[in-house]
């Protein structure tokens, strides 16, 4: 752990509380920039904020929050988020929960560009297309669809180490479409493999 990348963290988030890169600031509550623990190995990322994230200022607290939540402490194990750090594509909540556009997409990137360089995770599960589609072409990677990625470990290289990328569904779709509770459960099986494969102490998985 290092107290520089703690000071950069912070000061990213007080430029982030300033940004009005697209107009999705007009309407927010909150700037929802990211919860959890920057010095943890892993790091999960959504979409963007919801009505519930956008009043808390935190990311995933409504109801597929909470699903994702039970889902990692039962299948991984980690009880809060202490253990793990957790962001979304987009920093403001897009007006009745629409999909963000491209032109936002692109408005945000450089911030969650910041937060990944300041963090360096080794693993990265990404929740549903978008972020997805954003981490696949970060690390040069050919994104089909969700439904195909899905379910399985990429590899990159990044900061000297080797990152794997694990996209799973997004836990929304899942409440929706029930029969995929079962995939998508299935993919945190395998995520937890892989800490496993680095520790089997979960309080170790921090830098
Ligand atoms: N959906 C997301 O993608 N992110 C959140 O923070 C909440 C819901």
């Amino acid at each position: 752990m290092s107290t520089e990348e703690f000071e950069l963290y912070n000061k990213l988030v007080e430029e982030i509380k300033k940004c009005r890169k697209c107009n999705l600031w007009k309407n927010k509550l909150n700037y929802v920039i990211g919860d959890g623990n920057i010095f943890s190995k892993i790091m999960f990322i959504g979409e963007a904020p919801g009505a519930e994230e956008d009043k808390q200022g935190k990311p995933f607290v409504g109801a597929a929050g909470k699903y994702l939540s039970k889902v990692i402490k039962e299948k991984i194990g980690f009880e809060d988020r202490s253990n793990y750090y957790i962001t979304n594509v987009i920093k403001c909540r897009p007006p009745n929960n629409r999909d963000p556009t491209e032109e936002e997409i692109n408005a945000c990137k450089e911030w969650l560009e910041i937060q990944l360089e300041i963090i360096k995770p080794e693993i990265i599960v990404t929740l549903g297309r978008y972020s997805t589609k954003w981490i696949f072409e970060y690390f040069g990677l050919k994104f089909t669809s969700i439904l195909k990625v899905r379910g399985k470990v990429y590899e990159a290289e990044k900061w000297n180490k080797k990152i794997k990328i694990i996209p799973t569904l997004h836990p929304a779709a899942v409440l929706y479409h029930a029969n995929w509770k079962e995939l998508f459960e299935k993919d945190f099986e395998l995520i937890a493999n892989e800490i496993r494969k680095r520790t089997h102490n979960l309080k170790d998985f921090i830098r």
